[in-house]
Parts: structure tokens; C-alpha cells; sequence
């Protein structure tokens, strides 16, 4: 069954099948480097642990960043800026003040954003469908198959944003929570130029597309503005899917991570092929003189060391980041392989901290193994 819908581009509509439920369906032919969809968020934050290297308003990196006088947490390239998020901002500046030095996460500060935009009534898309009073009535929501852990991790998203609204008129409970759920599920992170997540935002109609690791569409990004572009040709009548996850992480990672949040199990072409000549075949390959068992270790205190310098990564101590990863690379790359995912994320981690430190002969090096 297919909808007509007046917020889609016209060679888009929405469909609704057995398989994969709601989809955005081409009704024509397109090449491939072709934008389908470019809009703004309905609301965006910049991460906290990178909120002084970019505009939390256009999105700009630059080093000379003024911060808000008041509660010195958001940062802005101009005046300008400043002045056009004030709407967005003025809410959660005097809450961020009011709980410092505990500083509110992105989940609650991006939530606080959404409830503003609401109450100011301006949208994303031309035309809402029947029965929509505001942009994310139109997403869907798994809440009702939310497990007790999610819920009371939402609850306590909820109730960081009343905190930080405190008693001002655009906070409501029930929508606040319904935000919360939908945000889950539909929420993007925007990236930088190198592919660096640095915030996430609500974008209406991308978040109507299905996933897929084999995605026909990828997401880039302006400053917070959004291009769904086509990377293969589609054919008519044929499904856009966008990946809601890594695709360099291995089949069972991404398997793990969209069945917590998106509460699927994937069947693209890449998932269901297993691992037989897959991407993900070069990515995990692994010395075949290794015990499955050993191996199976191996992985685990791989991922592990990487969530490890990750953790290291949001702290931004790039000396120790630095040691940790080349420890990690001496000790297991003869072993693991050029193409294994640990070795290629861990020097992503090197490369990471070599940049951080202006280190840039060596950089290059590690750029070199990374082609
Ligand atoms: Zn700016
Ligand atoms: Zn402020
Ligand atoms: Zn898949």
C-alpha cells in the first residue's frame, strides 16, 4: 500500500509492506551522487566533550570560539550565531547554570531543544499529514517494546530535562517522554568532514528511510544541515535504506546494537551473507593458527581496550590515548592483520592522537597504513 504524502520530495513516497513495514520508496530512476533529501534538523546539539571546537549554532570549527558569558558552556563562532540559537539556548542556560559544575548530557540538552521547538511551532517539512500537530508525530516509536533497563534510562533522560527547565512553560512531562522514545530510534549523529561524530539531531524525513549495511543512501552533513545522497544507481520503484550503524563494526556488533535500540534483527545482503566474501570476512580475519576459543578471547579483550580508548579519547588525553593504541598495535598487528577491524580502529586511534598533538610525521605514517 502506498501513501501519498505532501512532505516528501515528489519522485518519493512512502510505502507500506509486509517486510519492512514503513519504507521511502523511488518512483523513478536515479543516478548515483544524487541528493534526495536536504534539510535541517529540528534540533541539534554538538557533544559535550567536543563543545569547544565547533559553533553550537552553524557548526564551525574554529579555535577562537567565544563562550556564553552566562553559563560558559555552549561556544559560538559570532554574534550572529549567538543570537539566532538564543530561542534554543535561553532555556537551558540558566539551567545548565543552576546544576554546574554536573553538566547535563546530550540526550537531556537535545530533548530540552525539541520541547522548545515545539512550543514555537515552526517545522521541518511543508506539509504535516493528517492528525500530526507537530514534526515527530510523524516518526514512529518502539516504546511499548522497550525493555525495564531502556525505560529507566529514558525516565532519567526525562528527568534531567526537567531539571534543567525547571519551571518554565515549554516543558511538559508526557511529550517530553514521548520525545525521549521516538529520539532513540530516530535520531542521527552528525559528523565532521573526517567522518567524526561531533553531536547528534533529529532530521524528520531521514528518519523515515529503513536500514540497511549495504545502504544505498549515506548521510552528509553542512555545518547541521543533512544530505541524503544516493552512493548506488536505484532503480524504480526500488527501497532507500540508510545505516543506522557502523559499518565498519563486525556482523555481530551491529547485529547487537540495532536490536537494543531499534529492536530488529538485520536481513541486508551483507548481514545474511554471513561472512563469505563479505567486507566483513577481510575485517575480522584472524591468524588461522589461533584456537577458536583463543580467538574468541582475543575479540573480547580487543573491544574492550577499544571502548577503553574511547573512554580515554572523551577525556581528551591524547599522550595517554597515544600509548594505549601503539601498545595495542605492537603487541597484535603481525598477529591480527592489516584488515582486521581491531588493528584499523586502533589506528584510527593512533592517527586520532598524533593529530591532537600536532605530531604530524608521524600522522602520516599511520595514514599510510590506513589507505
Ligand atoms: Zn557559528
Ligand atoms: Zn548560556
Ligand atoms: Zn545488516
Amino acid at each position: 500500500m502506498s501513501t501519498s504524502s505532501t512532505f516528501l520530495p515528489s519522485f518519493l513516497e512512502l510505502k507500506e509492506t509486509e517486510e519492512y513495514g514503513r519504507g521511502v520508496y523511488s518512483v523513478k530512476e536515479l543516478s548515483p551522487g544524487t541528493d534526495v533529501i536536504v534539510g535541517d534538523p529540528l534540533a541539534h546539539v554538538i557533544s559535550s566533550h567536543e563543545r569547544e571546537m565547533y559553533c553550537h549554532h552553524c557548526l564551525k570549527k574554529e579555535r577562537s570560539l567565544k563562550k556564553c558569558g552566562q553559563c560558559k558552556f555552549v561556544w559560538y563562532c559570532s554574534r550572529a550565531c549567538q543570537r539566532e540559537d538564543w530561542l534554543y539556548h535561553k532555556v537551558e542556560c540558566a539551567g545548565i547554570s543552576r546544576i554546574s559544575p554536573s553538566i547535563p548530557t546530550d540526550t537531556v540538552r537535545l530533548i530540552v531543544r525539541l520541547l522548545v521547538r515545539r512550543s514555537n511551532g515552526t517545522s521541518t517539512v511543508t506539509s504535516l499529514p493528517k492528525g500530526a500537530q507537530w514534526d515527530m508525530d510523524i516518526l514512529t516509536t518502539h516504546a511499548p517494546r522497550y525493555n525495564e533497563e531502556l525505560k529507566q534510562s529514558i525516565g532519567e533522560q526525562v528527568f534531567g530535562a526537567k531539571l534543567l527547565m525547571s519551571d518554565s512553560k515549554e516543558y511538559n512531562p508526557e511529550v517530553a517522554f514521548s520525545i525521549a522514545c521516538k529520539m532513540i530510534s530516530n535520531s542521527f549523529s552528525i559528523l565532521d568532514w573526517e567522518m567524526n561524530s561531533i553531536g547528534s539531531g533529529v532530521y524528520i524525513l531521514p528518519a523515515l528511510l529503513n536500514h540497511s549495511c549495504d545502504p544505498n543512501v549515506i548521510a552528509l552533513f553542512e555545518g547541521p544541515k543533512m544530505r541524503l545522497r544516493t552512493t548506488k544507481k536505484i532503480f524504480e520503484n526500488e527501497q532507500l535504506f540508510v545505516s543506522y550503524t557502523d559499518l565498519l563494526e563486525t556482523r555481530e556488533r551491529r547485529q547487537r546494537h540495532l536490536q537494543k535500540y531499534y529492536l530488529f534483527s538485520c536481513n541486508c545482503p551483507r548481514c545474511s551473507s554471513e561472512f563469505s566474501g563479505s567486507l566483513d570476512e577481510k575485517l575480522i580475519k584472524t591468524a588461522a593458527d589461533l584456537k577458536e576459543s583463543d580467538r574468541k578471547t582475543l575479540y573480547k579483550d580487543g573491544f574492550s581496550k577499544l571502548d577503553e580508548a574511547e573512554n580515554v579519547k572523551k577525556k581528551g588525553d591524547w599522550a595517554a590515548l597515544e600509548s594505549l593504541a601503539s601498545e595495542y598495535l605492537t603487541k597484535h598487528s603481525s598477529r591480527l592483520g592489516d584488515t582486521n577491524i581491531l588493528i584499523v580502529k586502533m589506528r584510527e586511534c593512533l592517527m586520532d592522537s598524533y593529530i591532537e598533538q600536532q605530531k604530524w610525521r608521524e600522522a602520516l605514517q599511520v595514514a599510510v597504513t590506513l589507505k
